[in-house]
């Protein structure tokens, strides 16, 4: 089995401000944050990662934790939040979702995104507000031969790079659960056009915008059952909340040792930054929240891997929108001057900031933990001995 390709061994965040490393075995892999997202996924399917995943390596039978949290801490590790980023979507809801469907279209796909030789995109978010989902515009005009699709997404992860977009279109008008199906929209099918977005800090993930112009397709493209398009979707933006999760944690582990090394490495008066006390107490308390996130997303995995526990994958993206973002800042002050030289870690923390708006913003996922108060409240009571 082929392993990663291996380049710039720089540190977090820039090498000549690093602190000497340590032998830590998560801290030897070679880092490089040049690579694309799509030239990251081609490195983890010729190493044999992605099928890890899943369950006995079939997409089709469900989520791997450990598999997904492993790979996820590998390309945290090696590669830039963008190229995680790309390869964290296509992970945890494009392939998963693609998978609820059947047929040569379905299956020619999704080999070749299995093993990176291809990327998918998952395209949800339209021209319209991406908090309201169901007013999406984009449709699928579907019958007895095929489909036609016309609409736009906009900051879709993989854009500029997929072979293929996993499209959630609506096939009837109206804000009705049942009125959206999948569609598999291959990108040089006549009518797409595909644009960059205009962002310096995501571009490494091929984010971009797409339009479809009356594309039309066989019915081979409909993936899944028609008017199923958002009970699979909010089963899977599940998975990619806990996906999430699994990441921020690995991410915030990665920064905060980078950090420590850097606060013990710098001379401060008679001793290093790492021997003040507000710095210590500072990070410590930065700490504490990644151990909290930890430990919330042990616990949460099983629910949300085994049966998309939605309650639980809301409460996970709002610790993860809110701890990510949290550390990354604390961390980029503490380095000071050096946090803003390039790639450093004032730049991962404005990409950090995703936690809290991709895949379901923090006010919206917020809600949903609401919704569910009686039954935590419920889950965190004991039994109240009598006396
Ligand atoms: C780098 C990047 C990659 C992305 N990749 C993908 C992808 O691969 N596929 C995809 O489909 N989408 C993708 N997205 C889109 C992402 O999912 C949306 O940005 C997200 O759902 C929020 O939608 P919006 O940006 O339209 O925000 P809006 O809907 O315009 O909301 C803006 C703000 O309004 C506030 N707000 C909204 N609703 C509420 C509410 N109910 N209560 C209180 N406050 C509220 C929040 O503060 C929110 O941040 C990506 C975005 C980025 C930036």
């Amino acid at each position: 089995m082929p392993d990663l390709p291996a380049t710039d061994p720089a540190g977090t965040p820039a090498a000549e401000d690093a602190a000497p490393r340590d032998t830590s075995p998560c801290d030897t892999a070679p880092r490089d944050t040049a690579m694309s997202g799509s030239a990251a996924w081609a490195a983890l399917g010729a190493a044999g990662h992605l099928a890890r995943v899943y369950r006995g390596g079939d997409v089709r039978r469900g989520i791997d934790v450990d598999g997904l949290a492993d790979v996820l801490a590998t390309a945290d590790a090696r590669w830039s939040v963008p190229a995680t980023l790309s390869a964290s979507v296509q992970l945890a809801t494009a392939l998963p979702v693609l998978a609820t469907g059947t047929g040569p279209a379905v299956e020619h796909v999704l080999t070749r995104a299995l093993s990176g030789t291809a990327t998918l995109a998952l395209a949800a978010t339209d021209t319209t507000a991406g908090t309201d989902l169901t007013a999406l515009r984009t449709e699928a005009a579907v019958d007895a031969t095929g489909v036609v699709v016309t609409g736009g997404k906009e900051w879709i992860t993989n854009a500029t790079t997929a072979e293929s977009f996993l499209v959630l279109a609506r096939h009837r008008p109206g804000r009705h659960f049942a009125n959206f199906t999948w569609v598999l929209v291959p990108a040089d099918a006549p009518g797409v056009a595909v644009r960059p977005a205009r962002s310096a800090l995501y571009a490494g993930s091929g984010a971009g915008h797409v339009s479809f112009d009356a594309v039309r397709l066989g019915r081979e493209h409909l993936v899944g059952r028609v008017g199923f398009g958002l009970p699979v979707f909010a089963r899977h933006i599940a998975v990619e909340r806990l996906a999430g999760a699994l990441w921020g944690v690995a991410l915030c582990r990665r920064v905060l040792d980078g950090t420590r090394r850097r606060l013990t490495g710098r001379e401060h008066r008679e001793g290093t930054l790492w021997s003040r006390g507000h710095v210590r107490q500072r990070f410590a308390a930065a700490l504490v929240r990644v151990r909290e996130l930890h430990a919330l997303t042990e616990r949460s995995a099983p629910a949300v891997a085994g049966h998309y526990d939605l309650q639980a994958a809301a409460t996970l993206k709002a610790a993860a929108g809110t701890t990510v973002p949290y550390v990354l800042g604390e961390c980029a002050h503490l380095w000071g001057a050096a946090g803003f030289a390039d790639g450093g870690m004032q730049e991962i923390r404005a990409q950090a900031a995703l936690f809290g708006i991709g895949g379901g913003t923090t006010e919206v996922v917020l809600e949903t933990v609401a919704e569910g108060a009686e039954r935590v409240l419920g889950d965190l009571g004991r039994e109240v001995l009598p006396l």
